[in-house]
Order: structure tokens, then C-alpha cells, then sequence
């Protein structure tokens, strides 16, 4: 859990505290199965007491270890995410049920930081846009290794039906 004390950022009308740290995953309540992280995450930001809200604004970022999704290999890359959210003093009026509140001066930014960065990681993962991906055929990852197998035949159904156009 990540808390920010925001007692002195609201005694001034426009009072802001700078975010600058690195956090590890288990703080951002990030597990290994969710999302694999290389080291630590960064935050980059602030909030800011904009009158009747506190504004959290921040980037976050990390390394992340992924597999191509076509050819399985394993690679780290960059993400990132802005955040932008809003925190209402709780029980202010008119605040929807699903809204970001804070009580005695602690906000707890845990929670967006941590689906920014799980909502950053593509849903179909790629170690490039045009990797060629394991032959279907005899199993070469077609990157490294350029097979000539006929991978238009692999359905045994597909090919008794060529064979039965030809005759
Ligand atoms: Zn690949
Ligand atoms: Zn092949």
C-alpha cells in the first residue's frame, strides 16, 4: 500500500506535493502472476489540492518481463501509464459509490497506480510487430531458424479434399 499524508498540501488553496519514488510490485499490491516486473516501479508525479478534491496526477513505469505470443520468447520491455484521478474527501456529498475518497489527511493511491499498469500491458503480446512465429510443422521458431515446410497442408482433412479436387 502506497499512502501519501496530504495534511500540509491542504492547508494551502493550491498546495501540491511532488511524487518521486520507486516502489516494489508487492507494495502496489502487483503479484508475479499479474504482471511480472523487472525491479522496482517508478512513480512520477504529484497531487495537488485543486479546492474541493485532491488531483493525483502521475506517470508510472517499469520493466516487464512478457512472451511473444507467437513464438514464446521471453523479453523484458518498457511500460508505462498515466494516471489521473480524483479524490474526494470522504463522506462529501454527492460522491459516487466507486469514487476515490480519503479520510484524516491519508490518501491511499495504491489502487490506480496498479491498474494503470496492469491496463498498459497489451492483450496480445508481441516481441515484434512481424514475428514470424513457430512453424506449425516441425516446430522452428521461424525467426531464427526459415523453415520450407508447406504449413497449407497441415489439416489431413484439408489435404484429402485437395487430393480429391485433383483426381
Ligand atoms: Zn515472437
Ligand atoms: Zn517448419
Amino acid at each position: 500500500m502506497i499512502k501519501i499524508n496530504v495534511a500540509e498540501i491542504r492547508r494551502h488553496l493550491t498546495g501540491n506535493k511532488l511524487l518521486q519514488f520507486d516502489a516494489k510490485p508487492e507494495e502496489l499490491d502487483i503479484a508475479e502472476t499479474e504482471l511480472p516486473i523487472a525491479g522496482t516501479v517508478r512513480i512520477d508525479g504529484e497531487i495537488s489540492n485543486v479546492g474541493d478534491v485532491l488531483l493525483l496526477q502521475a506517470r508510472v513505469s517499469a520493466r516487464v518481463n512478457r512472451m511473444c505470443s507467437r513464438c514464446l520468447k521471453e523479453f523484458t520491455a518498457d511500460s508505462a501509464a498515466e494516471v489521473v484521478e480524483k479524490y474526494y474527501p470522504s463522506g462529501s456529498p454527492g460522491v459516487e459509490n466507486d469514487a476515490y475518497v480519503y479520510e484524516a489527511d491519508i490518501v491511499d493511491i495504491t489502487e490506480p497506480l496498479r491498474e494503470s499498469l496492469l491496463l498498459a500491458e497489451p492483450l496480445r503480446v508481441l516481441c515484434k510487430e512481424d514475428c514470424l512465429g513457430i512453424c506449425p510443422v516441425c516446430g522452428a521458431d521461424r525467426n531464427v531458424h526459415p523453415c520450407s515446410c508447406d504449413t497449407g497442408t497441415i489439416d489431413p482433412r484439408l489435404a484429402a479434399l485437395k487430393q480429391f479436387i485433383k483426381y
